[in-house]
């Protein structure tokens, strides 16, 4: 049901469980979690269309998971821009890409580096431009009756009280500059005095959830600030067409991004990213801190990274700043930031938009419970401490880190000054790459809604395993009807009970019924793919993470269930 306008002074006032500010792909992402759990909520953004840039293009297979959960996975799969089967690979190339030296991984496999960790998840990984991606997620939120969206609507006010918050709003200017949230031209948003002007409403919600970019209004307004590393660089991002190089890439294996290292560049790329495969590209490189596309040969830096001279079409020109940057906290009161909002950083790895998701998905189910009533106050206070320190070491360990190892590797390296310590050392550079995916499993072990071990921490620094244990992402099996557990998994909690003892199982159901957590059953033998688990009885929360494994129920059920359920 739409909740009903109040005229309130000269502005309209409109309440709502949740209020999302920021439409991109985690705002979106987040209303289609809370509208298919029936919670009211209202999204604004800005934008009435999503920006033309490709931006996130990779996404993993645990977000395919997501998009399966959301009722848009075959949508998402028809939505790719490049032909069916086209690999999803990665090559790598020495000084430029007509260099003798190139790795290419995963480039002839059609689902790149995610071909390594496909067991371990229900869904293969895709590529897409992210402006397609969104535009799958807004079409699932049409479906959704309890969503409002406001596109073409931006917030200029967040304020918090006791009970709730309130989001001041104006429709967006038609002839304002497209706003780039992640960009070096675009000012950090704040509170705007909205006391004064026409057309102005006022939404009235329980909670807020700033999905809205790295210059994030909410995050601003709530005092919370971020910390990280400032690399001082400034990047451009380019978006052109040419069919040249695309000609020319022919000489690779079929691949979708190519990276270019130069010892002069310090570890960062140069980086070619396919949009379709024919003519589209996106690029983004270092360049002089005070470079404009006016006082700066783009073309000519194409042409260095490239090695060659090509033509090609310019659509898109814009700069932004190489830093890592991450919220000091991701929530105050009943205000939530989620995605770039809360963590910021350049796209190596392609971390940004998948880890965005991820929150979107972990936020969303706990919000809902809390405002179903099945929640204690630790469940909303478990998205930090889950979501926080999976962030922190990702932006360390994999994005710094990456960048720091490529800077040592390359000072230290050099076919110039010798060329078998140096190919000795590409092989090898080449070789360790496959273990890569496999060493990336975030997990929630030390989260106090978890019943982990003791002293347990969350981490990314995980193992890719089916052996069911509490913190970490299910892995798929087949149940003996053929379906996959993961067709069978509910909106709730699930407890996979494999061979388990009649009397075990109804103690557990007994103890989920006493804090009314949603808990459906799914009975099976402990045969086959199902004794990888190594545990008869699985219990796994709403967004597949097993929260406790063990053979017999444990003599503290109704404890087991309290805790899971944050109280
Ligand atoms: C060149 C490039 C390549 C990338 N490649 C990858 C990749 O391969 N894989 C990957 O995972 N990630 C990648 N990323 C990162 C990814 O694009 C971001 O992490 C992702 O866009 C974050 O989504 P978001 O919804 O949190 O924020 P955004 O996409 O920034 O969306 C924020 C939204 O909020 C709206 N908004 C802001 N303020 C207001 C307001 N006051 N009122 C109303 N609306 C507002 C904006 O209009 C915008 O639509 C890449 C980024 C770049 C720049």
């Amino acid at each position: 049901m739409r909740p009903t306008p109040v005229l309130l002074g000269r502005s309209v006032v409109v309440g709502y469980d949740v209020a999302i500010v920021g439409g991109g792909p985690v705002g979106v992402a987040l209303a289609v979690e809370l509208g298919q759990r029936g919670i009211s909520c209202v999204l604004i953004e800005r934008h009435l269309t999503p920006q033309p840039i490709p931006k996130g293009q990779g996404l993993t297979n645990r977000s395919l998971e997501h998009f399966y959960f959301w009722r848009c996975v075959d949508e998402l799969r028809a939505a790719r821009v490049m032909p069916p089967g086209y690999p999803i690979g990665n090559v790598t190339t020495y000084s430029t890409l007509t260099s003798p030296y190139y790795h290419a991984l995963g480039a002839r496999s059609s689902q790149g580096r995610g071909s390594d960790v496909q067991d371990y998840y229900f869904q293969r990984n895709e590529r897409l431009p992210q402006y397609c991606t969104e535009a799958v997620l807004r079409n699932r939120l049409k479906q959704l009756p309890s969503v409002s969206t406001l596109f073409g609507w931006t917030a200029e006010r967040v304020e918090l009280d006791d009970s709730g918050t309130s989001i001041t709003i104006r429709p967006s200017n038609e002839g304002d500059d497209p706003f780039y949230s992640w960009s070096a031209d675009t000012e950090q948003q704040i509170n705007q005095d909205s006391s004064r002007g026409e057309g102005r409403r006022v939404l009235r919600c329980t909670y807020a959830v700033g999905c809205d970019g790295g210059r994030s209004l909410v995050r601003e307004s709530m005092g919370i600030d971020r910390g990280g590393r400032n690399f001082e660089q400034r990047m451009v991002l380019a978006v052109f067409r040419s069919k040249e190089l695309h000609e020319f890439l022919n000489r690779f294996p079929p691949a979708t991004t190519y990276r270019v290292m130069k010892p002069e560049l310090q570890g960062y790329w140069q980086f070619f990213g396919r949009i379709d495969v024919g003519e589209g590209f996106f690029f983004h490189a270092p360049v002089p801190i005070d470079a404009t596309p006016d006082n700066f040969d783009l073309l000519g830096l194409l042409h260095d990274a490239a090695g060659f001279p090509f033509h090609a079409e310019f659509d898109h020109i814009g700069f932004w700043d190489l830093r890592i940057m991450l919220a000091s906290q991701y929530s105050l009161g009943r205000i939530y930031i989620a995605g770039d909002a809360c963590h910021q950083h350049p796209p190596y790895g392609g971390f940004g938009l998948n880890t965005g998701l991820e929150d979107a998905v972990n936020l969303g189910w706990k919000l809902a419970a809390t405002l179903q009533g099945w929640a204690g106050q630790r469940l909303l206070a478990s998205y930090d401490e889950e979501r926080r320190p999976i962030f922190k070491e990702t932006g360390e360990a994999m994005i710094a880190g990456g960048i720091d190892r490529d800077r040592a590797w390359l000072e230290r390296y050099n076919p110039a000054r010798d060329r078998a310590e140096f190919e000795r050392a590409w092989a090898e550079y080449g070789s360790s790459w496959g273990m890569q995916p496999r060493a990336y499993e975030p997990h929630y072990e030390g989260s106090r809604v978890v019943i982990g071990a003791e002293g347990a921490v969350c981490s990314i620094h995980g193992r890719m395993s089916f052996k069911a244990e509490a913190g970490h992402h299910l892995a798929p099996v087949e149940l003996s009807t053929g379906r996959n557990v993961f067709e069978e998994l509910s909106d709730g909690f699930t407890l996979l009970a494999f061979g388990a003892r009649e009397g075990d199982v109804v103690s557990l159901e007994a103890a989920a019924r006493v804090h009314n957590l949603p808990l459906k059953v799914i009975r099976d033998s402990y045969r086959e793919g199902r004794s990888r688990y190594a545990s008869q009885l699985v219990l796994v929360r709403p967004d597949q993470y097993v929260v406790w494994a063990g053979d017999a129920a444990p003599p503290d059920a109704t404890g087991v269930m309290a805790r899971v359920a944050g109280h």
